[in-house]
């Protein structure tokens, strides 16, 4: 992710751009408002992280600018000025989110990731189940935050059960789903995958429904059984 930072604190900046490239995003440093406006005039980025008390141009004037242009990067204020009125105008003026001053880096970090979720305007919403996370416009599935590599019939088959939480899929319907009509399929394929989801992700997740199918419980589902 490119991201345009305008801070003119130097210390802070440097915090911020070091932190943001620890995440593996890739930061463009400005130090006034009027430099901001020139490299959001030159470039593209996927977010912009303003500080609102800014040198030769107010980050409130950049940040109303760049939306009368019709300008939708996502924006993160930043406001040394501990005044409800500077966040509502920052708000007002089309940011997306703020963070007053100080605050911790961890909390930035954590705010950035969820504005650029929003932003990137995901077709469906992360399915989770527990510490379990699929990402269906990723592909990515993490378990405590640690990635999960699954061959691409295990992610499909993970991505059905959960989708389909709290019922349980017949071995018919799973292959079907997994090979359509025309698969020539070894009779025990669907075990197979299920056998690795579980070595992966542990046993607990997939319940086997003898003679039927397979499913994964509703957390609600498992706490009443
Ligand atoms: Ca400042």
């Amino acid at each position: 992710m490119r991201i345009l930072l305008a801070e003119d604190d130097l210390l802070l900046g440097d915090g911020i751009r070091a932190g943001l490239g620890l995440e593996g995003d890739t930061v463009d440093w400005v130090t006034d408002g009027l430099a901001a406006e020139q490299a959001l005039s030159t470039d593209e980025f996927d977010l912009l992280v303003l500080d609102l008390g800014l040198p030769r141009r107010d980050g409130l004037d950049v940040l109303r600018g760049m939306r009368r242009r019709g300008d939708l990067t996502p924006v993160l204020i930043l406001t040394a000025r501990d005044k409800v009125a500077d966040r509502v105008a920052g708000l007002d003026s089309g940011a997306d989110d703020y963070l007053s001053k100080p605050f911790d880096l961890d909390e930035l970090l954590a705010r950035v990731r969820a504005l650029t979720r929003r932003h990137t305007g995901r077709a469906q919403p992360a399915l989770e189940h527990g510490e379990l996370r699929l990402d269906p416009a990723t592909h990515q599935v993490t378990l405590a935050g640690a990635p999960v590599e699954l061959a691409p019939r295990e992610y499909a088959l993970l991505r059905l059960l959960l989708e389909q939480r709290g019922k349980v899929l017949s071995r018919t319907r799973l292959v079907e789903a997994l090979y359509g009509w025309d698969g020539e399929l070894e009779s025990n394929a669907i075990e197979v995958h299920v056998h690795h989801l579980r070595r992966k992700l542990g046993n607990e997740l997939i319940r086997t429904v003898r003679g039927i199918g397979y499913g994964i419980d509703r957390p609600a589902d498992k706490a009443s059984s």
